[in-house]
């Protein structure tokens, strides 16, 4: 079915005149990318502000294509997520993230690591995630307290009642639940203060803007606040440069992820202290 697949995409390199015909591809090699060994996960650490050490890591999947190269999730997350094949995906970037946190722990390299994992809208609404995510800590033997599940705010919303459901059972596990995005979406106060959650990751957009224009910094500043009067933790993510960190630390935001400390990278180039200079 791969020969074949490769075959096909042969013909219909992107831009072709019928991008359905090119989805379809895809989809088609996604679905033999998991099965082959072709996705990879990139790890980007998320700062503890004061501090300044790595508190954890976000899994980022990539897709190390046969003839595209390194694929950006941007060009297949989509697909995946319309039909369905973001389950698979999903319990596999899962899976993987949960053995490098266990792999790090055996290395010692940093104790008590954060490892958190993206969860799109559909596979909040599977009803298996919350045993898959079960099953994959029990084997791992990872404590759940080590798993953060990054939900955006819009599949939260997409239907608040049943999300509220799958975020309680979660949490009964002992998993950590974030925000994602938060401020891009349409999320209620109603909503926001009954969804059993831990962290707010404010959205790169006010983060890059929050140095230049008053308006960015103070929506910044105000999910800052509102985090902490919430009792959760604010993180920020897309930190480009050192004026926004200084920006973000003048504000109290606990932790902070983006380029100025490290672009995601493959599991053995995470910038630990261990393997950094001072
Ligand atoms: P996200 O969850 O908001 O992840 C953060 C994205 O911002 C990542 O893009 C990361 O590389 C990028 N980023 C981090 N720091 C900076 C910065 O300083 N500046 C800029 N301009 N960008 C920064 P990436 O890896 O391309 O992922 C894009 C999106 O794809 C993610 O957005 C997430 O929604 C989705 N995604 C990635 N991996 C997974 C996955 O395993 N499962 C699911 N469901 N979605 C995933
Ligand atoms: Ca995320
Ligand atoms: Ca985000
Ligand atoms: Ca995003």
């Amino acid at each position: 079915a791969k020969a074949q697949g490769s075959g096909r995409w042969e013909a219909h390199v992107p831009g072709s005149p019928d991008p359905a015909a090119d989805r379809l591809v895809l989809l088609e090699q996604l679905r033999s990318a998991i099965r082959d060994g072709e996705l990879r996960v990139h790890y980007q650490p998320r700062m503890a502000l004061p501090g300044g050490g790595v508190s954890g890591v976000e899994a980022l999947v990539r897709w190390q294509h046969p003839t595209r190269g390194l694929l950006q999730p941007d060009s297949f997350i989509d697909a995946a997520e319309e039909s369905g094949v973001i389950r698979d995906l999903g319990a596999w970037v899962l899976t993987e993230a949960v053995g490098q946190a266990v792999r790090w722990d055996a290395a010692g390299v940093a104790p008590g690591l954060q490892m958190a994992v993206n969860v799109s809208a559909r596979q909040l609404a599977d009803t298996g995630l919350v045993a898959r995510v079960a099953g994959v800590l029990a084997r791992a033997g990872l404590p759940a307290s080590r798993l953060v599940l990054e939900i955006t705010e819009t599949a939260l919303m997409h239907d608040p009642e049943s999300a509220l459901t799958t975020l309680q059972a979660l949490r009964s596990l002992g998993v950590l639940l974030a925000v994602d995005d938060f401020g891009t979406g349409y999320s209620s106060f109603t909503y926001l203060k009954q969804f059993p959650v831990d962290e707010l990751k404010i959205d790169r957009s006010f983060v890059a803007g929050m140095t230049t224009d008053a308006g960015d910094r103070a929506i910044v500043a105000s999910c800052v606040h509102l985090a902490h009067a919430m009792g959760l933790v604010a993180v920020a993510e897309g930190v480009e440069s050192a004026d926004e960190r200084d920006a973000l630390l003048a504000l109290r935001c606990d932790q902070a992820q983006g380029y100025f400390f490290s672009r995601p990278v493959p599991a053995d180039e995470v910038p630990f202290p261990a393997t950094v200079p001072a």
